[in-house]
């Protein structure tokens, strides 16, 4: 597997892709305030499409941001077997960035705590956090950059409702447990299959994801089939639940914690709009290819 830096593409639909996808790197990092002048961005690479587009633009963006912010690339060799541990290395000194790789066995301690045919995931990526706050912690890093993208967090959102009675996602922004780290998902607002076109032009050197043996969460895969089957057959649908991640409103849920129900009473100030007195009408949007609920015209007796 070779890790020199191609040519970037020039052909115009390459071209409109990256513009694309930067735009929305730079509005979701405006919208969230995510990185700041001074600022340290440990930028994690695993070797999949996703890191290394998010590495690729941060880049192309620092070089016309209006603040300074010092960029460092970042691998966790978590020694699984084959693990093609030149690749990175390579990859990240052509590119010319500040890196490190980090090595620690995680694959030996996995197998060896977890019995075979159960699922490894959740020990490998708390034992991976763990080392990935003491190196931001190591490097002064004050942003921890990860390559989520928009399906990532629908798919999450999905998994949360309908396997643990959530209404939970992945923020683009967040604050680590203990208050000292700053997790950051600079690719929030773009679709995986855009990221997949753009990482195939560049002909980024994949490392597969599959080296551990452990097989993807059949949950997961099945979220994910169902959000690819809306993304084919209804358009609009996946960009309108996107949306409406930021477009929540408590008063019609039922989190008696984000908003005071139990204190409702007649009198009280009208909520703002969009939020109050639609009871009795259905809602009707602009065109749109999301089902409309039909509601009765009269309620059965
Ligand atoms: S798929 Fe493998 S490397 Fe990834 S979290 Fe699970 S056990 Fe760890």
């Amino acid at each position: 597997m070779s890790a020199s830096i191609n040519p970037v593409p020039t052909s115009n639909s390459f071209l409109r892709l990256k513009k694309q996808i930067e735009r929305k790197v730079g509005e979701a990092i405006g919208d969230y305030n995510m990185i700041g002048n001074g600022d340290t961005v440990m930028v994690c690479v695993s070797g999949g499409k996703d890191s290394y587009t998010l590495l690729s633009c941060l880049l192309a963006l620092r070089e016309r941001a209006p603040v300074d912010f010092r960029i460092v690339a970042m691998n966790l060799d978590q020694r699984q077997p084959g693990f093609p541990d030149h690749v990175l290395p390579a990859y990240f000194a052509a590119l010319g960035v500040e890196h490190l790789i980090v090595t620690e066995d995680t694959y030996s301690i996995v197998k060896d705590k977890i019995p075979a045919g159960k699922t490894t995931c959740s020990l490998c990526s708390r034992l991976r956090r763990g080392i990935i706050y003491r190196t931001a912690r190591e490097i002064g890093a004050t942003r921890i950059a990860l390559g989520h993208h928009r399906d990532d967090i629908l798919e999450t959102l999905f998994l949360n409702m309908f396997f643990g009675g959530r209404l939970k996602a992945m923020p683009p922004k967040l604050l680590s447990d203990d208050g000292q780290h700053m997790v950051i998902r600079p690719l929030a607002y773009c679709a995986e299959a855009d990221i997949a076109r753009f990482a195939r032009a560049m002909e980024f050197p994949i490392i597969p994801c599959n080296l551990c043996g452990s097989q993807e969460n059949a949950q997961r895969q099945q979220v994910k089939a169902m959000l690819q089957e809306w993304g084919r057959n209804y358009p609009g649908r996946i960009e309108s639940l996107a949306t409406a991640l930021k477009n929540v409103v408590p008063s019609h849920l039922a989190d008696e914690r984000l908003f005071d129900f139990a204190g409702l009473e007649r009198g009280n100030t009208p909520l703002g709009a969009g939020e109050g007195d639609t009871v009795f009408d259905p809602p009707t949007f602009a065109a749109t290819p999301i089902p409309v609920p039909v509601f009765p015209r009269s309620i059965p007796s």
